[in-house]
Protein backbone atom coordinates (compact mmCIF):
# COMPACT_ATOMS: atom_id res chain seq x y z
CA UNK A 1 0.00 0.00 0.00
CA UNK A 2 1.23 3.66 -1.11
CA UNK A 3 0.21 6.57 0.55
CA UNK A 4 -0.03 8.90 -2.35
CA UNK A 5 -1.21 11.96 -0.10
CA UNK A 6 3.17 12.44 0.92
CA UNK A 7 4.04 13.17 -2.47
CA UNK A 8 0.79 15.85 -3.00
CA UNK A 9 0.97 19.58 -3.54
CA UNK A 10 -2.06 19.96 -1.04
CA UNK A 11 -0.97 19.05 2.08
CA UNK A 12 -3.03 21.79 3.97
CA UNK A 13 -5.73 20.04 6.79
CA UNK A 14 -3.40 16.36 6.27
CA UNK A 15 -4.45 15.16 9.55
CA UNK A 16 -4.82 11.33 11.27
CA UNK A 17 -7.64 11.08 9.13
CA UNK A 18 -5.26 10.34 6.43
CA UNK A 19 -3.96 6.86 8.35
CA UNK A 20 -4.83 3.51 7.76
CA UNK A 21 -7.59 2.94 9.39
CA UNK A 22 -9.39 6.03 9.13
CA UNK A 23 -9.19 6.91 13.07
CA UNK A 24 -10.65 10.62 14.25
CA UNK A 25 -8.66 11.76 16.73
CA UNK A 26 -5.11 11.61 17.00
CA UNK A 27 -5.10 11.43 20.98
CA UNK A 28 -6.28 8.33 21.97
CA UNK A 29 -5.03 6.48 25.19
CA UNK A 30 -5.38 2.87 23.45
CA UNK A 31 -3.70 4.03 20.14
CA UNK A 32 -0.37 4.79 18.79
CA UNK A 33 0.55 6.13 14.91
CA UNK A 34 3.54 4.99 12.88
CA UNK A 35 4.87 6.58 9.18
CA UNK A 36 6.67 3.47 8.28
CA UNK A 37 9.34 3.53 5.28
CA UNK A 38 9.46 -0.36 5.94
CA UNK A 39 6.67 -2.47 3.74
CA UNK A 40 3.66 -3.76 5.38
CA UNK A 41 4.86 -7.61 4.86
CA UNK A 42 7.97 -6.53 7.61
CA UNK A 43 5.64 -4.69 10.53
CA UNK A 44 2.36 -5.64 10.21
CA UNK A 45 2.57 -8.98 12.33
CA UNK A 46 5.01 -7.12 14.90
CA UNK A 47 1.91 -4.67 15.18
CA UNK A 48 -0.40 -7.63 16.05
CA UNK A 49 1.67 -8.85 17.93
CA UNK A 50 2.02 -5.51 19.96
CA UNK A 51 -1.89 -4.95 19.70
CA UNK A 52 -2.41 -8.72 21.36
CA UNK A 53 0.27 -7.57 23.92
CA UNK A 54 -1.14 -3.95 24.83
CA UNK A 55 -4.55 -3.98 23.86
CA UNK A 56 -2.96 -0.43 21.96
CA UNK A 57 -4.10 -0.18 18.49
CA UNK A 58 -1.55 0.30 16.14
CA UNK A 59 -2.29 3.15 13.00
CA UNK A 60 0.13 2.97 9.68
CA UNK A 61 1.08 5.11 7.28
CA UNK A 62 3.45 3.84 4.46
CA UNK A 63 5.59 5.52 2.18
CA UNK A 64 8.32 5.29 0.23
CA UNK A 65 9.77 8.55 0.64
CA UNK A 66 8.87 12.26 1.74
CA UNK A 67 8.30 11.27 5.54
CA UNK A 68 10.42 13.54 6.89
CA UNK A 69 9.39 16.56 5.13
CA UNK A 70 5.72 15.04 6.07
CA UNK A 71 6.59 15.87 9.42
CA UNK A 72 8.26 18.95 8.98
CA UNK A 73 5.27 20.46 6.93
CA UNK A 74 2.62 19.20 10.06
CA UNK A 75 4.17 20.25 12.89
CA UNK A 76 2.82 20.73 16.22
CA UNK A 77 0.16 19.15 14.27
CA UNK A 78 1.29 15.80 13.31
CA UNK A 79 -0.26 12.90 14.42
CA UNK A 80 2.75 10.72 14.05
CA UNK A 81 4.39 9.05 17.58
CA UNK A 82 6.27 6.82 16.10
CA UNK A 83 8.79 6.55 13.11
CA UNK A 84 10.39 3.31 11.73
CA UNK A 85 12.83 3.30 8.75
CA UNK A 86 16.24 2.28 7.59
CA UNK A 87 19.76 3.32 7.15
CA UNK A 88 21.62 5.39 9.43
CA UNK A 89 21.22 7.99 6.82
CA UNK A 90 17.57 8.53 7.22
CA UNK A 91 17.68 8.02 10.80
CA UNK A 92 20.61 10.59 11.00
CA UNK A 93 18.25 13.06 8.78
CA UNK A 94 15.22 12.67 10.78
CA UNK A 95 17.13 13.77 13.69
CA UNK A 96 18.79 16.61 11.87
CA UNK A 97 15.48 17.96 10.59
CA UNK A 98 14.22 17.69 14.24
CA UNK A 99 11.33 16.36 14.07
CA UNK A 100 12.72 13.57 16.43
CA UNK A 101 12.38 13.37 20.26
CA UNK A 102 15.02 12.24 23.13
CA UNK A 103 13.70 8.92 24.60
CA UNK A 104 15.33 7.50 27.72
CA UNK A 105 14.38 3.59 28.42
CA UNK A 106 16.30 1.47 30.95
CA UNK A 107 14.31 -1.26 28.33
CA UNK A 108 16.07 -0.07 24.86
CA UNK A 109 19.21 0.55 26.72
CA UNK A 110 19.76 -2.98 27.59
CA UNK A 111 18.23 -5.03 24.54
CA UNK A 112 20.01 -2.48 22.03
CA UNK A 113 24.13 -2.51 21.69
CA UNK A 114 25.63 0.94 22.46
CA UNK A 115 26.90 0.99 18.91
CA UNK A 116 23.04 0.45 17.19
CA UNK A 117 21.53 3.87 19.10
CA UNK A 118 22.24 7.58 19.02
CA UNK A 119 24.16 8.35 22.29
CA UNK A 120 21.50 11.10 22.96
CA UNK A 121 18.21 9.08 22.40
CA UNK A 122 16.96 10.40 18.95
CA UNK A 123 17.28 6.83 17.00
CA UNK A 124 17.91 3.36 18.09
CA UNK A 125 18.64 0.46 15.54
CA UNK A 126 16.49 -2.45 15.32
CA UNK A 127 17.70 -4.56 12.80
CA UNK A 128 21.10 -4.75 10.91
CA UNK A 129 22.04 -5.48 7.67
CA UNK A 130 25.91 -6.49 6.31
CA UNK A 131 27.42 -4.75 3.24
CA UNK A 132 28.57 -7.47 1.72
CA UNK A 133 30.54 -8.53 -0.99
CA UNK A 134 28.98 -10.43 -4.10
CA UNK A 135 31.96 -12.76 -6.17
CA UNK A 136 31.25 -14.91 -9.30
CA UNK A 137 30.96 -18.07 -8.43
CA UNK A 138 32.98 -19.52 -11.70
CA UNK A 139 35.16 -16.50 -11.53
CA UNK A 140 36.18 -15.46 -8.58
CA UNK A 141 38.31 -17.66 -6.09
CA UNK A 142 36.29 -18.55 -3.12
CA UNK A 143 39.34 -19.14 -1.48
CA UNK A 144 40.36 -15.71 -1.25
CA UNK A 145 38.91 -13.45 1.24
CA UNK A 146 38.24 -9.98 -0.05
CA UNK A 147 38.09 -6.87 1.88
CA UNK A 148 36.70 -3.64 0.82
CA UNK A 149 40.31 -2.17 0.33
CA UNK A 150 40.34 -4.78 -2.21
CA UNK A 151 38.07 -3.62 -4.28
CA UNK A 152 40.55 -0.16 -5.36
CA UNK A 153 43.24 -2.97 -6.27
CA UNK A 154 43.64 -2.84 -10.02
CA UNK A 155 43.39 -6.40 -10.76
CA UNK A 156 39.64 -5.73 -10.07
CA UNK A 157 39.72 -3.43 -13.41
CA UNK A 158 36.81 -3.74 -15.43
CA UNK A 159 35.25 -6.21 -13.21
CA UNK A 160 33.07 -4.41 -10.24
CA UNK A 161 29.33 -3.13 -10.20
CA UNK A 162 28.07 -1.04 -7.72
CA UNK A 163 24.71 1.16 -7.19
CA UNK A 164 25.06 4.99 -7.57
CA UNK A 165 27.68 5.78 -4.76
CA UNK A 166 25.12 8.50 -3.28
CA UNK A 167 22.22 5.82 -2.73
CA UNK A 168 22.49 6.14 1.81
CA UNK A 169 24.00 2.38 1.18
CA UNK A 170 26.91 3.35 -0.40
CA UNK A 171 27.11 6.53 1.69
CA UNK A 172 27.48 4.75 4.51
CA UNK A 173 30.03 2.16 3.62
CA UNK A 174 31.71 5.76 2.18
CA UNK A 175 31.48 7.50 5.89
CA UNK A 176 32.66 4.04 7.55
CA UNK A 177 36.03 4.16 5.45
CA UNK A 178 36.20 7.84 6.05
CA UNK A 179 36.07 7.12 10.12
CA UNK A 180 38.92 4.51 9.42
CA UNK A 181 41.13 5.50 7.31
CA UNK A 182 40.87 9.51 6.78
CA UNK A 183 38.85 11.11 4.13
CA UNK A 184 42.18 11.81 2.28
CA UNK A 185 42.87 7.15 2.10
CA UNK A 186 39.08 7.20 1.68
CA UNK A 187 39.10 9.65 -1.55
CA UNK A 188 41.89 7.53 -2.83
CA UNK A 189 40.27 4.23 -2.53
CA UNK A 190 36.41 5.60 -3.73
CA UNK A 191 39.05 7.11 -7.00
CA UNK A 192 40.51 3.59 -7.43
CA UNK A 193 37.13 1.58 -7.09
CA UNK A 194 35.35 4.28 -9.98
CA UNK A 195 38.45 2.62 -11.87
CA UNK A 196 37.59 -0.94 -11.50
CA UNK A 197 34.21 -0.06 -12.35
CA UNK A 198 32.81 -2.37 -15.28
CA UNK A 199 29.88 -0.10 -15.66
CA UNK A 200 28.57 3.50 -14.68
CA UNK A 201 26.74 2.95 -11.40
CA UNK A 202 23.03 2.15 -11.99
CA UNK A 203 20.28 -0.28 -10.57
CA UNK A 204 19.76 -1.67 -6.93
CA UNK A 205 21.38 -4.20 -4.99
CA UNK A 206 20.38 -6.39 -6.85
CA UNK A 207 21.06 -5.20 -10.17
CA UNK A 208 24.36 -6.13 -9.21
CA UNK A 209 24.26 -10.12 -8.97
CA UNK A 210 22.17 -9.67 -11.73
CA UNK A 211 24.94 -8.15 -13.99
CA UNK A 212 27.25 -10.89 -12.59
CA UNK A 213 24.71 -13.42 -13.39
CA UNK A 214 25.04 -11.84 -16.88
CA UNK A 215 28.69 -11.98 -17.30
CA UNK A 216 28.92 -8.34 -17.44
CA UNK A 217 31.19 -7.80 -13.39
CA UNK A 218 32.61 -10.16 -11.35
CA UNK A 219 32.15 -8.47 -8.14
CA UNK A 220 29.43 -6.25 -6.43
CA UNK A 221 28.37 -4.60 -3.44
CA UNK A 222 24.96 -5.62 -1.91
CA UNK A 223 22.97 -5.50 1.57
CA UNK A 224 23.08 -9.10 2.57
CA UNK A 225 19.15 -9.80 2.76
CA UNK A 226 18.99 -9.10 -1.02
CA UNK A 227 20.70 -12.18 -1.04
CA UNK A 228 17.93 -13.97 0.59
CA UNK A 229 15.35 -12.31 -1.49
CA UNK A 230 16.65 -13.05 -4.54
CA UNK A 231 16.49 -16.74 -3.71
CA UNK A 232 12.74 -16.63 -2.81
CA UNK A 233 11.84 -15.08 -6.24
CA UNK A 234 11.91 -17.71 -8.68
CA UNK A 235 13.06 -14.63 -12.09
CA UNK A 236 16.05 -13.86 -9.36
CA UNK A 237 16.67 -17.24 -7.82
CA UNK A 238 19.54 -17.38 -10.80
CA UNK A 239 21.23 -13.92 -10.08
CA UNK A 240 21.56 -15.32 -6.15
CA UNK A 241 23.10 -18.78 -7.92
CA UNK A 242 25.49 -17.28 -9.81
CA UNK A 243 27.42 -15.65 -6.75
CA UNK A 244 29.33 -16.57 -3.57
CA UNK A 245 28.82 -14.44 -0.61
CA UNK A 246 31.70 -12.72 0.95
CA UNK A 247 31.65 -10.85 4.67
CA UNK A 248 34.66 -8.39 3.63
CA UNK A 249 37.40 -7.60 6.61
CA UNK A 250 36.95 -10.56 8.49
CA UNK A 251 40.68 -10.59 9.39
CA UNK A 252 40.69 -7.22 10.92
CA UNK A 253 38.00 -4.48 11.68
CA UNK A 254 34.98 -6.56 10.72
CA UNK A 255 32.07 -6.17 8.04
CA UNK A 256 30.52 -2.87 7.92
CA UNK A 257 26.58 -2.36 9.12
CA UNK A 258 23.67 -0.47 8.87
CA UNK A 259 20.47 -0.62 10.83
CA UNK A 260 17.05 -0.54 10.40
CA UNK A 261 15.79 1.89 13.11
CA UNK A 262 12.81 3.73 15.32
CA UNK A 263 12.20 7.19 16.10
CA UNK A 264 10.15 9.19 18.62
CA UNK A 265 8.32 11.61 16.72
CA UNK A 266 9.27 15.24 18.34
CA UNK A 267 5.08 16.21 18.75
CA UNK A 268 4.12 12.60 19.71
CA UNK A 269 0.52 13.08 20.55
CA UNK A 270 0.53 9.26 21.91
CA UNK A 271 4.15 9.14 23.69
CA UNK A 272 3.75 6.85 26.49
CA UNK A 273 2.02 4.52 24.08
CA UNK A 274 5.26 5.12 21.13
CA UNK A 275 8.07 4.40 23.90
CA UNK A 276 6.08 1.10 24.77
CA UNK A 277 5.93 0.03 21.02
CA UNK A 278 9.43 1.04 20.33
CA UNK A 279 10.28 -1.19 23.65
CA UNK A 280 8.17 -3.95 22.47
CA UNK A 281 10.47 -3.46 19.00
CA UNK A 282 13.49 -4.17 20.94
CA UNK A 283 12.03 -7.47 22.65
CA UNK A 284 13.06 -10.91 21.69
CA UNK A 285 9.95 -11.70 20.26
CA UNK A 286 9.55 -8.82 18.27
CA UNK A 287 13.09 -9.23 17.06
CA UNK A 288 12.79 -12.63 16.23
CA UNK A 289 9.76 -11.65 13.87
CA UNK A 290 11.27 -8.42 12.49
CA UNK A 291 14.91 -10.36 11.58
CA UNK A 292 13.31 -13.27 10.17
CA UNK A 293 10.96 -11.42 7.73
CA UNK A 294 13.50 -9.65 5.90
CA UNK A 295 16.61 -12.00 6.19
CA UNK A 296 18.18 -8.90 8.53
CA UNK A 297 19.74 -9.84 11.78
CA UNK A 298 18.72 -8.81 15.24
CA UNK A 299 20.06 -5.81 17.34
CA UNK A 300 19.47 -7.66 20.54
CA UNK A 301 22.51 -10.43 21.15
CA UNK A 302 20.98 -13.87 21.65
CA UNK A 303 18.15 -13.69 19.40
CA UNK A 304 17.33 -16.65 16.68
CA UNK A 305 18.68 -15.93 12.89
CA UNK A 306 16.59 -17.15 9.45
CA UNK A 307 18.03 -20.22 8.67
CA UNK A 308 19.82 -19.30 6.01
CA UNK A 309 21.97 -16.40 7.82
CA UNK A 310 22.75 -19.20 10.02
CA UNK A 311 23.69 -21.11 6.94
CA UNK A 312 26.36 -18.19 5.79
CA UNK A 313 27.63 -18.34 9.13
CA UNK A 314 28.62 -15.97 11.95
CA UNK A 315 30.68 -13.09 11.14
CA UNK A 316 32.56 -10.31 13.01
CA UNK A 317 31.05 -6.83 12.57
CA UNK A 318 32.66 -3.64 12.31
CA UNK A 319 31.67 -2.17 15.75
CA UNK A 320 32.28 1.31 14.81
CA UNK A 321 29.87 3.44 16.07
CA UNK A 322 26.74 4.32 13.75
CA UNK A 323 26.52 7.85 15.04
CA UNK A 324 30.27 8.20 13.89
CA UNK A 325 29.13 7.16 10.12
CA UNK A 326 26.56 9.74 10.54
CA UNK A 327 28.80 12.53 11.41
CA UNK A 328 30.74 11.71 7.92
CA UNK A 329 27.92 11.35 5.79
CA UNK A 330 28.33 15.05 4.26
CA UNK A 331 32.05 14.82 3.36
CA UNK A 332 31.05 10.97 2.06
CA UNK A 333 28.69 12.90 -0.81
CA UNK A 334 30.84 16.02 -1.78
CA UNK A 335 33.45 12.83 -1.97
CA UNK A 336 31.52 10.96 -4.57
CA UNK A 337 30.71 14.33 -6.58
CA UNK A 338 34.82 14.79 -6.37
CA UNK A 339 35.56 11.57 -7.70
CA UNK A 340 32.64 11.68 -10.05
CA UNK A 341 31.63 8.29 -9.19
CA UNK A 342 28.26 8.44 -10.83
CA UNK A 343 29.55 10.15 -14.20
FE1 LIG B 1 17.20 -2.15 0.77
Amino acid sequence: MRDVLVRGACVVGLSVSALAGGVSTAIAADEVNVYSYRQPFLVEPLFKAFTQETGIKVNVVHADQGLTERLQREGRNSPADVILTVDIGRLDEAKAADVTQAVESETLEANIPEHFRDPEGHWFGLTTRARIIFAAKDRVDPSQPINYEDLADPKWKGRICTRSGKHVYQIGLLASMIAHHGAEEAEKWLAGVKDNLARKPQGGDRQQAEAISQGVCDIALSNSYYYGHMLDNPEQKPWAEAVNVIFPNQDGRGTHVNISGVSLAKHAPNRENAVKLMEFLSSEQAQEIYAQRNYEYPVKPGVPLAELLRDLGEFKVDDLSLATVAEHREEAFRMVDRVGYDQ
